[in-house]
């Protein structure tokens, strides 16, 4: 019975421990923090529907024990190294402790990097790192009238709505590229205008970076591009940079472990999954930084260091629903693409819908040469309804060629008779004519 060591019990630690010990491996799950099995994609929702620290713990964490994986709480793994044939966990604390095992899974995620923003230590300052500082926010909230929200644009969004729900106005910053930078033209459109319809009700929204928080004892306002305006909350949201125990693998340029689809790093019995790695995809390397990611990769390292022969297929999607519109993305972007050495091109759709926002937007990034459809961006109406086949369509690398020709159902009287994903694939100049 091989002997997996799992080191880091958030999201991609559990899947990882439980396929492995489903495969029949001798499991040991070890996390720094007395909690296992917390998923950090939940943390906003003890903004917007009350959910307490316990309400973050994924249902899989309770299937553990039963699945006859050993946990190890509190337990800090310093490195990893290989000594006469298997590998070592080194424990930072107690003497460096030491444990031998046939194969290790490292998930131990991202330490958060905060923006460095002048002002930033003055009362009334929240940085959302954790689970308490969410908690924190949630309970200081009825005392903020006015909050400006900074951070990763969509977090910042669905952040800047709950906190615009429960009765503050919110101004989210999105960044020095713009909303627009960060999503699809049309997009950035449907989500402004959803969110000056929204009235009261939702987050004003400004382009721009908090340059610094300015106040007399605590926050009175923030500046940004040259203006100043009044708040007396900021809610900061850290980034977050790749972080592991040293254990001689080949980082990526976005500082990850570097795992190939079999979620195996450089170093032979040591796999890696979830925000801690990075996966090559053609010429480059992408970032797995999704609870879908950490999901799939968790499930497909743990089988693997178990013995298995697993490949994972990454799509990188994502879907929510943000100031009332239907949001799923899949796939790179087309800077993304670029950076891993792919020839992309944008093409860009809207169908007619029922009802508010009354559009389907498509927005594909394929490659030039092959037509590998690399990214797909859909919001408005029913685009929830994609996400599934937009996941696949990245995931599965089917080109736009194939999808030209895609079977979708009929249903009589709808506004659109066929995907708008196969449609959009028929208006790449490339295939015009074919
Ligand atoms: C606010 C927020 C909202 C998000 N929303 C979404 C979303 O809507 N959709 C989506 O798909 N994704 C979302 N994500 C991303 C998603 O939550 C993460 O990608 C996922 O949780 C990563 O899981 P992980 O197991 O890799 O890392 P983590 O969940 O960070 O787990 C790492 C674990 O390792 C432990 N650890 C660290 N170092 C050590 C060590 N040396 N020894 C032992 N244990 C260690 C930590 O204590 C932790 O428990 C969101 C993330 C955040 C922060």
């Amino acid at each position: 019975m091989p002997r997996v060591a799992v080191v880091g019990g958030g999201a991609a630690g559990v899947f990882a421990a439980l396929a492995a010990a489903r495969l029949g491996a001798d499991a040991t799950l070890f996390e720094s923090s007395q909690r296992v099995g917390v998923s950090r994609a939940l943390m906003p929702l003890m903004l917007s529907d009350g959910r307490g620290e316990d309400g973050l713990v994924l249902p899989e964490a309770r299937e553990l024990s039963g699945a006859g994986v050993e946990v190890r709480k509190g337990f800090e793994v310093a490195a990893v190294a290989r000594r006469e044939g298997l590998l070592e966990v080194v424990r930072r604390s107690n003497g460096g402790e030491r444990a031998r095992f046939d194969s290790v899974v490292v998930s131990t995620g991202t330490a958060p990097s905060v923006p460095q923003v002048r002002g930033a230590s003055k009362p009334g300052v929240f940085v959302l790192r954790g689970p308490s500082d969410y908690l924190a926010l949630s309970e200081g909230l009825g005392s903020i009238e006015r909050v400006a929200v900074w951070g990763p644009v969509l977090l910042g969004l669905k952040v800047g709505e709950a906190l615009a729900r429960r009765g503050s106005s919110v101004s989210v910053y999105c960044g020095a590229s713009g909303l627009g930078g960060q999503l699809s033209a049309p997009v950035a459109a449907m989500l402004r205008r959803s969110a000056i319809e929204g009235g009261a009700g939702a987050p004003a929204l400004v382009d721009g970076s908090i340059d610094s928080i300015l106040g007399v004892g605590r926050v009175e306002a923030v500046a940004s591009g040259g203006g100043v305006s009044a708040c007396d909350a900021v809610v900061l949201l850290p980034n977050g940079a790749p972080s592991y125990p040293d254990a001689g693998c080949a980082k990526g340029p976005n500082g990850g472990l570097l795992v190939d689809s079999s979620m195996e790093t450089s170093v032979p019995g040591v796999f890696a999954a979830g925000d801690s790695a990075e996966v090559r995809f053609k010429a480059g390397s992408v970032p797995a930084r999704l609870f879908s990611t950490a999901r799939v990769g968790g499930e497909v390292a743990g089988a693997n260091a178990s013995g298995g022969m697993r490949t994972a297929s990454f799509s990188w999607a994502m879907e929510q629903t943000v100031l009332g519109v239907e949001l799923c993305t899949a796939g790179l972007s087309e800077a993304e693409a670029r950076s891993v050495g792919l020839d992309p091109a944008t093409v860009e759709c809207a169908f007619p819908g029922e009802g508010s926002p009354g559009q389907t937007l498509v927005s594909m990034v394929y490659d030039r040469p092959t037509r590998l459809v690399c990214g797909l961006e859909l919001a408005g109406w029913r685009a929830s309804s994609l996400a599934a086949a937009a996941s696949m369509v990245v995931g599965l690398g089917l080109t736009a060629d194939r999808l030209v020709h895609l079977e979708s159902p009929y249903a009589p009287g709808l506004a659109h008779e066929r995907s708008p994903i196969s449609l959009t694939a028929r208006q790449i100049p490339e295939l015009q004519g074919a």
